[in-house]
This record gives C-alpha cells, structure tokens and sequence, in this order.
C-alpha cells in the first residue's frame, strides 16, 4: 500500500490537512499522539524509559513522570537523544502494526509527524508532503491554539528542521496560509495518490 508521510512546521496546518484527507476516507496515522500513547502502553518502551531515566520516570499506575523525564532530557542533547532512540522505534513498531489493519481497499495511508524527516521516519514511506506556512502565521496560530508566548513557540520550533530543510526533501508542499485553499490542494494530490 503506498505510504504518504506528511509533515511541517509548528503550526503549518499539518493536522488541518490531514482531517480533510480523513474527509476523503484515507486513514491518518498520527504518530504524535501514538508517540504519547505509547509511552505508557508499550511494555518494551516503559522497560527502556525506566532503565535510561530510572524509576521515578513512572507514577503510580503507569502514569509518565513528564516533570522528571523533562528535567533530564530538557537543554541535553544526548539525553534527549537516548529518549528518542527508545521512542521512534517504538512508534515505527506501532504504525507496522497499524498499517496491518487499515481497511485493505484503502487507496493509500498518511503518516502525519512533525519530526518525520529529523526521525528517518520519512525512509518508511514513498512520498513525502511538507505543509508550507508563513512564520507569522504559523506563530500566531500556535499562540492562539496552545495559548503560549512568542517565546514559548520559537523554542519549540527551533527543535526542528528549518522550512528550506524539509521543503527541499519534499516531494510534494502544499502552501496553507490565509489565500491558499488547502482543500483544493488536497483533492489535486489525492487525485494523483489514487490513479
Ligand atoms: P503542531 O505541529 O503544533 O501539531 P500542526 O502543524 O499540526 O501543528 P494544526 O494544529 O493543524 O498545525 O494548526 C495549527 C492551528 O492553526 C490550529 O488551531 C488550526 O485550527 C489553525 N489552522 C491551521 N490551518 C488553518 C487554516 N487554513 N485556516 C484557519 N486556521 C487554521
């Protein structure tokens, strides 16, 4: 089955997008909010997480201790290193099994993942889209959305792969600010993905 990886930066749209591809009935994985999930679901992961960061990485009825995993990985770059050396696996692990059992007249499937080029995650799909926005538009949105600072944002987005980085591994972009229809769009790829 052909694998859509679909990424962007902070605040492109990236989720936006997907829903409408949802809307045309492809299966999403969103390996975001997979990657939460598992952390306190996949037996092997939590092992890994308890043995690198320690007990206290876990609360009473496998609840994460985000305080004590942060303080640990936050302005360390090896350690942040070993956290995702033991989560992208696990989250390639968990879309294998996905993919499994998405519908089988599925056309094609989406990984949505905002690291999806920074993680090699992007090798495990055959096409690539980058969701292009301009920066003030997509600070302003994340301002709006999560209710942080300016600040707070540029943190978060100086994490990631610049927009010249990922759009030049991009196969396709699709451009999400306030004049582009990104329905249209969507349609003009899905019309490509099935023949
Ligand atoms: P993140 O990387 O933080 O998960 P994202 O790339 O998935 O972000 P979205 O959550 O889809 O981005 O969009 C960010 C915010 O901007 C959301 O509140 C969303 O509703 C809004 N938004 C995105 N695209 C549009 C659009 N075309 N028109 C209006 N609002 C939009």
């Amino acid at each position: 089955m052909l694998k859509i990886g679909i990424t962007g930066g902070i605040g492109s749209g990236k989720t936006t997008v997907c829903r409408v591809f949802e809307t045309l009935g492809i299966p999403v994985f969103y390996a975001d909010v997979v990657a939460k999930d598992i952390m306190v679901s996949d037996p092997l992961l939590i092992a890994g997480v308890k043995q690198a960061f320690g007990e206290a990485s876990y609360l009473e009825h496998q609840v994460l201790n985000k305080a004590h995993i942060a303080q640990i990985v936050f302005n360390n770059e090896t350690e942040l290193a070993k956290l995702n050396a033991l989560v992208h696996p696990a989250v390639f692990r968990a879309f294998d099994q996905w993919v499994e059992q998405v519908p089988a007249n599925s056309p094609y499937i989406l990984k949505e993942a905002a690291l999806l080029f920074e993680s090699d995650s992007y090798k495990m799909c055959d096409k690539t889209i980058v969701v292009v926005a301009p920066f003030s538009l997509k600070k302003s949105r994340v301002m709006l959305r999560d209710q942080v600072t300016e600040a707070q944002v540029q943190a978060r987005m100086d994490k990631q792969f610049s927009d010249e980085h990922k759009i030049k591994m991009a196969d396709f972009l699709i451009h999400n600010e306030e004049s582009a229809s990104i329905i249209l769009q969507v349609l003009a790829l899905h019309e490509q993905f099935i023949k």
